[in-house]
């Protein structure tokens, strides 16, 4: 059962359906305008030359990782406290993910420890925005220049924020997008690599389509149908497409309102001594993914998911973002991971609820999901007294 104040909901206009509806009348269903529109509107919002539109996130940070000749023996550091696509992407080029714990203030890799876990095998630092957090990115960009390693920013949660000076997306040699239904604009599903880089963009335009060569890729009458690499049908649609042109063209609205909402939060939760609200960067230049608030250290993870339970009994979406990558089973087998090993992300995962988030949330749906997660709050107290 969906709850009646969901966790997320995509922001659809009848911009959205209009571009759409074009699009399927126009015969065109792939390869065509509406992917370079959505290319030519993420590169010029990120400040970036080049946007290259696939199937997913994930599938453009496979691409990032190929593009840079990341491979089996080399090690990619990254964070335990992010959605498991960060990590898992490492693994399908052959790669070791390195974890580092994280800043419990950013919710982001610890600068220091990023730098302390640089070997010979480093071939490249997967940064993360959590939440749309973009704090230490200029550090993380020092740490890659310093010892010549690649940095791919996965800002799958970051689209529109800045930090700075700098464009979120711009900070990596390569920057990732995801529009999955949740985040700040979608395709349903899909992704964008953006990067100044011809070479890789040239790379990811191949690899997203079966590998063949550049200059064959449209396939136009007299060039030679070449494949020189293994590549992957990781096209993005003409249909999706079009619904990211029309997301994008309503970029500034949503994520105002998406601070509005976040700044409404804030007032209304403030002052509550049982709750951590999530830590901004110094310039208002956040780009909000979720509202993710933190339990304080009186709190057991038990705790905290009968308190999500409760928030769903009373048809408020709630959620446990993220849990720690390195403790999921697949993780603990493969690696021998185990709990102790990212003490600061293990204690902040525990204690994390995600709330009701996205640009429509009503004043009212903003008190009534603040409203009971207080009340459960309140039950948690009463229990323990
Ligand atoms: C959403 C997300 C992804 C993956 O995006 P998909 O489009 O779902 O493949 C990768 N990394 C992070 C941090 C994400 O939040």
């Amino acid at each position: 059962m969906e709850d009646a104040i969901p966790l997320s909901l995509p922001d659809i206009t009848q911009i959205e359906i209009d571009t759409v509806m074009q699009t399927l009348l126009s015969g065109r269903l792939s390869i065509g305008p509406m992917l370079e529109r959505f290319e030519e509107g993420c590169a010029h919002v990120t400040g970036r030359t080049h946007g290259v539109g696939c199937s997913s996130g994930t599938a453009g940070l496979h691409m990032a990782l190929l593009a840079l000749g990341v491979g089996p023996g080399d090690e990619v550091i990254t964070t335990p406290f992010s959605f498991i696509a960060s990590a898992n992407v490492i693994q399908f080029v052959g790669a070791k993910p390195v974890f580092v714990d994280i800043c419990p203030k950013s919710l982001n890799a610890d600068p220091a420890k990023i730098e302390a876990a640089v070997t010979d095998r480093t071939k490249a630092i997967m940064a993360v925005e959590a939440f749309g957090n973009p704090m230490h990115f200029d550090s993380y960009r020092k740490i890659a220049e310093k010892h010549e390693i690649w940095m791919i920013e996965d800002s799958c949660e970051a689209l529109g924020g800045s930090y700075r000076g700098r464009r979120l997306g711009s900070y990596g040699h390569v920057g990732v997008f995801g529009f999955y239904p949740n985040k700040q604009i979608t395709t349903g599903e899909g992704g964008m690599v953006v990067t100044d880089d011809d070479h890789i963009a040239e790379a990811c335009r191949s690899l997203r389509n079966q590998g063949r060569a550049p200059g064959t890729v449209k396939g136009t009458s007299g060039s030679w149908f070449d494949f020189d690499r293994l590549g992957y049908n990781y096209r993005l649609s003409e249909i999706p497409a079009a619904l990211g042109v029309a997301q994008l063209s309503r970029l500034d609205e949503i994520l105002e309102f998406r601070r509005e909402v976040a700044r409404k939060y804030v007032e209304r939760l403030m002052g509550n001594t049982e709750i951590i609200l999530p830590t901004v960067p110094e310039e208002d230049t956040m780009s909000w993914f979720v509202f993710v608030i933190r339990l304080n250290d009186r709190y057991t993870g038990e705790e905290r998911d009968r308190i999500i339970e409760g928030m769903h009994r009373h048809d408020v979406g709630a959620a446990p973002y993220f849990p720690c990558i390195h403790l999921q089973s697949f993780y603990r087998d493969t690696f021998g991971y185990r709990e102790g090993m990212f003490p600061i992300a293990e204690s902040v995962s525990s204690r994390t609820i995600a709330l009701p988030f996205h640009a429509r949330l009503s004043e009212r749906d903003i008190d009534f999901a603040a409203s009971t997660l207080e009340l459960m709050l309140g039950r948690e107290n009463l229990r323990r007294d």
